[in-house]
């Protein structure tokens, strides 16, 4: 018997419940990990909420964690006991022990401690692949990242700093704009005060940029829009203030035949091969020391219903991991 956060049903954070699960010994292909910390991921209140349905109930949420390889099953050769290891996009972290297939297993080198290996994955991956395959960031480029302060977003703002270019980040507060300003930005935006357009063209000598990194969703879509050069490429990643409105494509006309995506983690991760390139380009930058992952808050995980009022009441900064 172990510990787990079920939810029988969507809705706040009090639909999260401490419980009693059954974990039974690996299946062929899989192993069984004992979780040494869990990642905080804003996925996991959208998982909680019913934006991203969930199928079977009760249902274990969190999407990602590292541990210990407590056992193996048959054909299992990449993989040994007692291996650290952590995974990403696959639904059940939230517990103290599950089993769950090799496919997604990354191996954690000794430089990287437990709490940066169990919270660095998700969000640091994808930071990998919005920098350098959504949108191949060079030097000389000025970006915008949405959300700067969060997770991803601190993740992003070094990475694109160590890649040479001028980082313009939205914040919801001062002590976020110092935070991020700390962590390369080159100019903090308060986007709930300030008219996000007007001061990036201040910023660009009128130009706009070339990227914008959105991750708040429908509130900012549109003044995003209006942040981009000629040509432009708006990258929608997030949904923090619910999902983007069906949009009229012809506005892209009328605002310089910009570019539109929405991507996903998922897709950037969908083979071994994407997976280890996006793995360890992470692990790459956080041995060469281009990225630093700030673990600024830890919960038992039992205590899953505190981090999620806590993430979405904005008062986390950098990452945040559940501790078994
Ligand atoms: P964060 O640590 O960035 O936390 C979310 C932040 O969003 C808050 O700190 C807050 O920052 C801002 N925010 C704006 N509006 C709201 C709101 N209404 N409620 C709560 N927060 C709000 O989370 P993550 O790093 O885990 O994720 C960041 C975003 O990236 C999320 O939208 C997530 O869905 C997305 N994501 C997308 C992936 C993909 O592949 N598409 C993969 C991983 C994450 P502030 O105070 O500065 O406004």
């Amino acid at each position: 018997m172990t510990k787990a956060i079920r939810v029988y049903e969507t809705g706040g954070p009090d639909v999260l419940k401490w419980e009693d699960v059954e974990v039974g010994d690996p299946g062929a292909g899989e192993v069984r990990l004992r979780h040494t910390a869990i990642g905080l991921n804003y996925i996991e209140v959208y998982q909680r909420t019913g934006l991203y349905k969930i199928n079977d109930f009760p249902a274990i949420i969190g999407s990602e964690a590292g541990g210990v390889i407590e056992a193996v099953g048959d054909g299992v050769s990449d993989f040994k006991v007692g291996d650290r290891v952590a995974y990403a996009m696959n639904i059940g972290a939230y517990s103290e022990e599950r089993t769950i297939g090799t496919g997604k297993l990354i191996h954690i080198p000794g430089s990287i401690d437990d709490q940066v290996a169990g919270g660095m994955l998700l969000q640091g991956m994808t930071a990998y692949y919005l920098l350098h395959r959504t949108y191949k960031v060079k030097a000389g480029d000025t970006i915008l990242i949405y959300a700067a302060a969060g997770g991803v977003g601190l993740i992003m703002c070094q990475w694109a700093k160590h890649l040479g270019a001028t980082v313009i980040g939205c914040v919801g507060s001062k002590e976020k704009a110092a935070l991020v300003k700390a962590n390369g930005c080159d100019h903090a935006i308060l986007y709930r005060d300030e008219n996000v357009p007007e001061r990036v063209k201040e910023i660009t000598g009128g130009k706009g940029v070339p990227v914008v990194y959105d991750s708040i969703g429908k509130d900012t879509f549109n003044n995003s829009l209006d942040c981009l050069s000629p040509f432009g490429l708006m990258v929608t990643f997030g949904n923090a203030t619910g999902p983007v409105e069906p949009l009229a494509l012809g506005i892209l006309a009328g605002k310089g035949s910009l570019y539109v995506t929405r991507p996903t983690l998922a897709t950037h991760t969908a083979t071994r091969e994407l997976l280890d390139e996006c793995a360890n380009a992470l692990i790459g930058a956080i041995e060469g020391g281009q990225v630093k992952i700030a673990v600024n808050q830890t919960y038992p995980l039992a205590e899953a219903a505190k981090a999620h009022a806590d993430l979405e009441a904005r008062k986390t900064t950098g990452s945040s991991v559940l501790l078994p």
